[in-house]
């Protein structure tokens, strides 16, 4: 029985740790314009700092407290936080599929293989298969970003 409730609490803090990611990857996109250029900036690149930290297991949790931590010292990006975590973790996946991934957005995007058409789609979660409606195609991995820079 004890062992149960342990699996039950990791997997909360699992939920938790994935909720507070999808909340930063899903917020810093906005912080220029919450937040002025200046200040904006430097919020961003600390951001993208801990997420990048985030990546390692061992420091996740510490990256995204302190991710949370920032977003919290301005009231503008405090708001936003309070508002994205008030949705459960199944509607923040379905806001930000990008965000659920850790933010690979090229990995996760797939296409239509068929020639000419233009049919893409978000992936949820790894492994997922999509097919084009048109086509009744398995869609593919994105090869090329469309777009160069980001964040
Ligand atoms: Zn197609």
């Amino acid at each position: 029985m004890a062992e149960d409730q342990r699996d039950d609490m990791l997997l909360d803090e699992k939920e938790e740790e994935e909720r507070l990611l999808i909340v930063i990857q899903a917020v810093k996109p906005e912080v220029r314009e919450l937040l002025g250029d200046e200040e904006g900036a430097h919020v961003n690149r600390s951001l993208g700092q801990y997420l990048r930290w985030a990546r390692s297991p061992q420091h996740r949790q510490q990256a995204l407290t302190r991710a949370a931590d920032l977003l919290e010292t301005y009231p503008q990006t405090q708001v936003r936080v309070k508002q994205l975590k008030q949705k459960d973790l199944h509607e923040l996946r379905g806001l930000y599929p990008y965000a659920a991934t850790g933010g690979e957005v090229s990995a996760i995007i797939l296409q239509c293989p068929v020639e000419g058409c233009t049919y893409r789609k978000a992936r949820q979660y790894a492994g997922q298969r999509l097919i084009c409606p048109t086509h009744q195609a398995n869609l593919v991995p994105v090869r090329k970003p469309s777009t160069g820079a980001m964040g």
